[in-house]
């Protein structure tokens, strides 16, 4: 079976590392955090003290890091995975990166004959935890063909949608969906509200029809109960949204909706709400329109 490295262990990488673990994967672990380390070793990982004994000791390297400086710092960077893994090795970077860097980083890995395929997730740490990500690859299909028991440890389901780079577009496409409805969501109950109607009823009345969703059936419970404990950190939103939006600039595609919502985010971060779910666009709408979407607030 495959040595894989894994670098990155943090809400998203620790509970994935420890699929494969169960998996029997043999797992030689990295995080700049002493803490994560130490724990992953006491699940049966091994563990190392720098990203080049990982490189030049697996087959298989996975990494889950927060972005893409993290992941060209740990990739192409001095003492990384570029310079020290053998030729051959395949690189599965599962981080939500912009797909130019992430181009960039599988054409420098090219150069050394090192494969890399893109393959960010969605789903959560739930998810992560259950082994149910959906995952969005691009890259070559041998090499995904290779990946996909690895990514089958890991997810319900693992799709090739293009070359290097087009898994985290589909990522990009993704995160444009969710900021948009959560938006709207809170917007339609901020005006239910202010016409007064109770917004509770709003969801209940709709839900079943077209205008419900998976993320209105996650979101709106939280904004009636006024409940922002992160799930998907606004700050993430907003790192995702940054990258949506400097994708658009370079393929010149228009984002008037992500550049309204980005703005939203942003001012939340501002506020101090940086660390809770982005369901809070929720107080957004509650401080323009001067309401509470809740039940009972006014
Ligand atoms: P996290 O911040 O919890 O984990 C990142 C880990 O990378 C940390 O343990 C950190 O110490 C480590 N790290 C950072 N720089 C490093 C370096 N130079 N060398 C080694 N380790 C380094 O983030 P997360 O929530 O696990 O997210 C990881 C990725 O998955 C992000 O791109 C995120 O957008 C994406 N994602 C997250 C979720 C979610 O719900 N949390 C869902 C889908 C996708």
């Amino acid at each position: 079976m495959k040595k894989i490295g894994f670098i990155g262990l943090g809400i998203m990488g620790m509970p994935m590392a420890k699929n494969l673990l169960k998996a029997n994967y043999e797992i030689i672990a990295y995080d700049i955090v002493t803490e994560a380390l130490k724990k992953i070793e006491a699940e049966g990982a091994t563990k190392a003290a720098s990203i080049s004994e990982v490189a030049k000791a697996a087959d298989t390297i996975i990494t889950m890091l927060p972005n893409s400086p993290q992941v060209e710092e740990v990739v192409l960077g001095e003492g990384g995975v570029a310079e020290n893994a053998k030729p051959g090795t395949l690189v599965i970077d599962m981080s939500s990166i912009a797909p130019l860097a992430s181009q960039k980083v599988a054409s420098e890995l090219k150069l050394k004959g090192i494969r890399m395929i893109d393959a960010p997730v969605s789903g959560g740490e739930p998810k992560a935890i259950d082994g149910t990500l959906s995952i969005m690859c691009g890259g070559e299909s041998e090499d995904f063909t290779e990946a996909k028991p690895i990514l089958d440890c890991l997810g319900a389901s693992a799709v090739l949608v293009g070359k290097n780079g087009a898994g985290n577009t589909t990522k990009l496409a993704n995160q444009v969906i969710v900021a948009a409805n959560i938006a709207a969501v809170a917007e339609a109950f901020a005006l239910a509200k202010k016409a007064g109607v109770d917004p509770q009823l709003v969801f209940d009345a709709i839900k079943g029809g077209l205008a419900g969703s998976t993320v209105m059936n996650a979101k709106a419970p939280m904004m009636l109960e006024g409940n922002t404990k992160p799930g998907f950190k606004i700050d993430l939103h907003i790192k995702d949204l940054n990258n949506v939006m400097e994708t658009g600039q370079a393929v010149e595609s228009p984002l008037p909706l992500t550049e309204q919502t980005l703005a939203m985010m942003k001012k939340l971060h501002h506020q101090g709400e940086g660390q809770s779910d982005h369901s809070a666009l929720a107080l957004y709408y509650e401080e323009l329109a001067g309401i509470k979407i809740r039940p009972g607030g006014n």
